[in-house]
């Protein structure tokens, strides 16, 4: 039995990753603020003798005698992140800080949530995690990309100067249930709207593309990837490379729902990112021939069934 830290455990993709660690025999000490996660995503965990629940920031300095450090704490979502900003980076860069310096006390392996944010608005086309980004420092998105790219160099840095045992995933658009009905990402979005027969809000001319990976798919890739040999250490992009346009993606939103919804256009956000597909040839080299098994249509309906008692908000 393995003694496994998630920080952020109690978010979208840390609830998931927390029930799986626990299903197969391990102890998880699941660390969360509750900026953007809730305790009634981890409530079904809580009679689990070998689930403990612990209020805690990560900009703070955490001590537990850990074997593995899953570092997943950050809010996510354009509008949580942007909500305060200064805050975002530090719990980036001072949460890899603390959990970086705990894995060298004790000794575990930390995987580091990173994001494909760090490409900014791609000017290569599928990426690969060879290509450095496009990235506005100074934009209304650049607290997270820029905090995410300072962990990442702490990230290597530390394993380079202190041999702490590191991964780095580079995480796409991820979605499922558990995501926050009103956070803003497209996928809740969309289906609330929808759910509710509102106008689906289409950002720009909706043109704009991503690659949407079902949660169950991104938890297996982090499982495999934390037990890669100690030499392979990411950066390496988990994703889906089924690409969408965000008006294919109402499309489908309105079709499964059989919404009576029609589409607003609204102002593209500053610096979002044109296109976005991940090159995932580097996962299935490492991860054991890992590669997404679900597909958008499928789990899209799982969703939709998910929201449907939250949809009236
Ligand atoms: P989420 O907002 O549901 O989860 C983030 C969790 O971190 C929440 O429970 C929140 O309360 C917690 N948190 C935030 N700040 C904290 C702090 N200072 N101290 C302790 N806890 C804190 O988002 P998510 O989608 O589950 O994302 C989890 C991680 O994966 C994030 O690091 C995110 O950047 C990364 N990621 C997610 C996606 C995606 O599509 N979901 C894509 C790329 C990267
Ligand atoms: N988007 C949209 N309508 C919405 C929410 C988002 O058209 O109601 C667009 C957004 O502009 C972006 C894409 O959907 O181009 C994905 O947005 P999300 O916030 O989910 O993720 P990210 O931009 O971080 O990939």
């Amino acid at each position: 039995m393995k003694r496994i830290l998630v920080t952020g455990g109690a978010g979208f993709l840390g609830s998931h990753l927390c029930e799986r660690l626990l299903s197969e025999g391990n102890e998880v000490i699941c660390l969360d603020n509750f900026f953007t996660g809730s305790r009634s995503n981890v409530v079904h965990l809580l009679s689990n003798p070998y689930f403990e629940l612990v209020r805690h920031d990560v900009t703070v300095p955490f001590y537990a005698e850990v074997d593995e450090i899953y570092n997943l704490a950050c809010p996510a979502s354009p509008i949580h992140y942007q909500y305060n900003p200064i805050k975002t980076v530090k719990t980036s860069v001072m949460g890899a800080i603390n959990m970086l310096g705990l894995a060298k006390r004790v000794k575990a392996k930390v995987l580091q949530a990173s994001t494909s944010e760090v490409y900014g608005d791609p000017l290569i086309h599928p990426q690969t995690e060879s290509y450095w980004g496009n990235v506005n420092p100074i934009g209304p998105r650049s607290c997270y990309d820029e905090g995410k790219r300072c962990a990442e160099t702490l990230f290597v840095n530390y394993h380079e100067q202190n041999k702490v045992r590191i991964k780095i995933a580079r995480i796409f658009n991820t979605y499922g249930p558990r995501m926050s009905p009103n956070d803003g990402r497209v996928v809740s979005n969309f289906i609330v709207q929808a759910l509710n027969n509102k106008d689906i809000t289409i950002f720009g001319d909706g043109k704009q593309t991503r690659s949407f990976m079902y949660v169950s798919d991104l938890v297996e890739a982090f499982i495999r990837l934390m037990n890669t040999p100690d030499n392979f250490t990411g950066p390496v992009n988990l994703g889906n490379p089924s690409e969408f346009t965000m008006l294919e993606l109402a499309e489908k939103v309105i079709k499964l729902t059989g919404s009576k919804s029609k589409l607003i256009y609204l102002p593209l956000p500053q610096d979002d990112p044109t296109q976005r597909q991940p090159d995932i040839s580097l996962a299935k080299k490492h991860l054991n021939g890992w590669s997404p098994s679900v597909k958008l249509d499928d789990r899209l309906i799982h969703t939709i069934e998910y929201f449907k008692p939250l949809s009236n908000i």
